[in-house]
Parts: structure tokens; sequence; C-alpha cells
């Protein structure tokens, strides 16, 4: 145990070694390899070949799925997905109330609605809270594997089944995820992903549609992927042949630097992975039995891709000791990544979602969500708070020593009060 007094009180810092002590992706001679090599081979891809398809091969064969298209951004596969389910105006989509507001914000601009529904204690959909929403415009429900911890896909599967709604899936936090074995992103009608900077398969900026469906992935290359590339993927004798050169209008491609990039990294995704299983594991155990901090519960069907440790926090353990004023004596630790979860937040919050009509046309007579609506999202919130998941062996140090920082802090809480 460390005596020696809080760093926040003028004693030691638990870590010394000096910050960033993250960073994402791991970049290595074979990524500057690829991305040169794309360089001198093509900067600019209308069509469904080079590393595009390459890209696109990799993740359907990785995930088992049909058809695979990479966007620009998570946003914007999103966006295509929602738009190719057929979903428009009036629709509504359920959605946990806690997570990114780019998994409901696409929603805005295909005319439909985002109808929040609050979360459970492990801050995962409520699934009698979303039952309470469906109505006769119910189109979707959507998972999203928050900090890569998979949803219960037994009975988010049950559930769309049972109420007659497609089962759509946000795996942005979650890519190599599994569910009795299952990948995150195959359990619905389809699934979007982001490859965005830090996201565990990166392609700096990036996304991805995954369905079995072909209609569905025609309707995804219209959305966002005109001319050439629906020319040659869609059938011309197809109803939705003739729409091929203007699409929808959106143009959504990748950047081919960008997927030589992803590409690269996937051949290391299950290596990334299983170095972060081990951690996590690793960080998990060290914080057990700490007071006031409580580790996932991970259920025995889910393997977690651990885009972060997210950990809770129980302030009535530590004499009440606001969680902020634990954070900075945390930071003063040199535990400087450890951090609330920011935009990824209760969406209720965001004036967005509060007065869309105040932003957007054909929103003013949107059911706006009030602050404190949804009370178990605002609880998980505030009670939470990450850690990142490193994924070397060298990097078991840096793991051990922010675990260490932890115990500190919270062995110490009542020094801070
Ligand atoms: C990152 C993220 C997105 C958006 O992806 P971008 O690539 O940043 O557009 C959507 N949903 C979730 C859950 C995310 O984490």
């Amino acid at each position: 145990m460390n005596d020696s007094p809080l760093a926040l009180l003028g004693g030691e810092p638990a870590i010394t070694a000096p910050g960033p002590h993250f960073a994402w992706p791991p970049i290595e001679d074979a990524d500057r390899r690829a991305v040169a090599a794309q360089l001198e081979t093509s900067v600019s891809i209308p069509d469904r070949s080079g590393v595009v398809a390459e890209l696109e091969d990799a993740l359907a064969s990785y995930l088992g799925v049909r058809h695979v298209v990479t966007t620009c951004t998570g946003t914007a596969a999103l966006h295509s997905m929602y738009a190719a389910a057929g979903i428009g105006p009036g629709d509504e989509v359920i959605v946990p109330a806690l997570t990114f507001h780019a998994t409901a914000t696409p929603l805005f601009h295909l005319g439909a609605h985002p109808v929040l529904a609050d979360v459970d204690d492990r801050g995962q959909l409520d699934l009698d809270a979303a039952a309470r929403h469906i109505t006769a415009r119910t189109k979707a429900v959507v998972a999203v594997h928050l900090w890569g911890l998979p949803e219960d896909m037994d009975a988010l599967v049950s559930f769309a089944n049972d109420h007659g709604v497609m089962l759509l899936e946000d795996g942005s936090h979650a890519h190599g995820a599994t569910w009795n074995g299952q990948r995150t992103g195959t359990f619905g009608t389809a699934a979007a992903f982001s490859l965005n900077g830090p996201k565990p398969l990166s392609a700096g900026e990036g996304g991805f549609v995954a369905t079995d469906d072909a209609e569905l992935y025609y309707r995804v290359l219209l959305h966002g992927q005109y001319n050439k590339r629906c020319r040659r993927e869609i059938p011309a004798d197809h109803p939705l042949g003739r729409f091929a050169v203007t699409g929808m209008g959106l143009k959504l491609r990748i950047h081919p630097l960008a997927a030589a990039l992803a590409r690269a990294q996937l051949s290391r995704l299950d290596g990334h992975l299983a170095g972060r299983r081990v951690i996590a594991a690793r960080m998990c155990a060290a914080l057990e039995s700490v007071p006031g901090i409580r580790v996932p519960h991970v259920p025995a069907p889910a393997v977690p891709s651990w885009y972060a440790l997210p950990l809770r926090y129980e302030p009535a353990e530590l004499g009440g000791l606001p969680l902020q004023r634990f954070l900075d004596a945390l930071h003063a630790e040199g535990a400087t990544e450890a951090d609330q979860p920011g935009s990824t937040c209760p969406l209720n919050t965001h004036p967005l979602f509060q007065a869309p009509g105040d932003l957007l046309a054909g929103y003013a007579d949107h059911h706006s969500f009030a602050a404190g609506s949804f009370p178990a999202a605002g609880h998980v919130h505030n009670t939470t708070f990450k850690l990142p998941v490193w994924n070397r062996e060298d990097h078991v140090r840096l793991a051990d020593a922010h675990t260490a920082a932890i115990v500190k802090v919270a062995t110490h809480a009542k020094d801070l009060l």
C-alpha cells in the first residue's frame, strides 16, 4: 500500500512517467508502408476496387457478413444505415438515452424521430423502458455496445422479434467484441461502425455499414456512394438500378489513405483485442475490492472489446467525496487519462435533443426531452469515470501504476474531506 500523502496535498505522485500515457491507433511500419504504397497507387477510388474492396472484403469476412460498405465517418455510416433501412419522415427509432449523440442525430436528417429510452443500472438499454416507447410508428431499436461491453443480445433479439421492429446496431465501440461467440454488429438487420481515431479499429476517419441483406446493401450504396460504384454493384435489371448515377445524392466515400490504414490495422485487431483483454482483467482484479470503485460486470456470454474501462464511483463508501474531487486527486497523482465521459452522456442534456426545432426545419413539434427525464442514464453518467485499456505487455506497468493511483486516492479519501 502506498503510504505517501496524496499528490494533491503535496505528496509524491504515484505516476511519474510523463504523459500522454495512451495513444491510439498504434502506428507501426506496416501502417506506414500501407499508406505510402496507397499514395503511389490511388488517392481516389470511385468504385469498389483496390484498397476499398480489400478492406470491405476483410471486414465482411472478419464479421461473417455478406456486405460491407465503407464510409467517410461513423456518423455517415449510421445515416446510410438508417436511410437504407427505409427509416423516413415520422418514423420512430428507439435509442438508448446514454450514448454518443451520433447514434441518434442522423435520424434528424431523415425526418425521423429518435425516441430515447432509459438505461438500466449497468448503463445498457432498459428493455422495460424501451417497451413503453413502442408505438405504431416504431421502426427499429438500436443496440449500442457502450465502451465495448456487449449488450444482452439474446434479450435484444427477442425484444425486436416480439415487437416486430428492426434491430440495428451501432458497433462503434465494439469491433471484435462477441456475445455467445458471435460478433457484435451481426445480430440485427444491419450495423454501423465508426473507424474514427480512438476506436478499437481505426482509419483515423472512417466508418462502415455491415449487412447480409442485398437490397439494404444497394440502398446503402445509393445513399452515399453514387455513380460508378452503384452502376457496377447494383444489377442493371434491379428496380433500384436506374438510380445508380445520382443515387440519393450524397457522397460519403472513405478516403483511400484511411482505408489503407484501417486495412493494415485490421490484420492486427485480434492481437490488440487479446492484449486489451489481459490488461483489462488485470486492472479489474486490482480494483475489484477497492472501496468506492466498482469494476464492470461482464456477463458470461460477453467478450468485450474494452474500448475503455468504465468504472463506477460510489461516493457513499468514501465519506461522500465528490467524484470531481476524486478525479482531481487522481490527476494530481499523474493519472491524467482518467476522465468522465464527455460527449457520451445522456442525450437529453444536449440542446439539440431539447429543442431540435430551433435548429432543424420540421422539428418544431418534435417531442423534446427535458433535463432529468432519464434518471438512470443521468445516474450512470454522473458516477462513471473511465481509464484507457492498454494492449501491449510493456504497458502492464503503466496500467498497474494507474490502478495503484486509484487505490492510493481511495485509501486516502478521508484526507480530502
Ligand atoms: C464515434 C462514434 C460515432 C460516430 O463516429 P464518427 O466516426 O466519429 O462519425 C457514433 N456512435 C458511437 C457510439 C461512437 O462512439
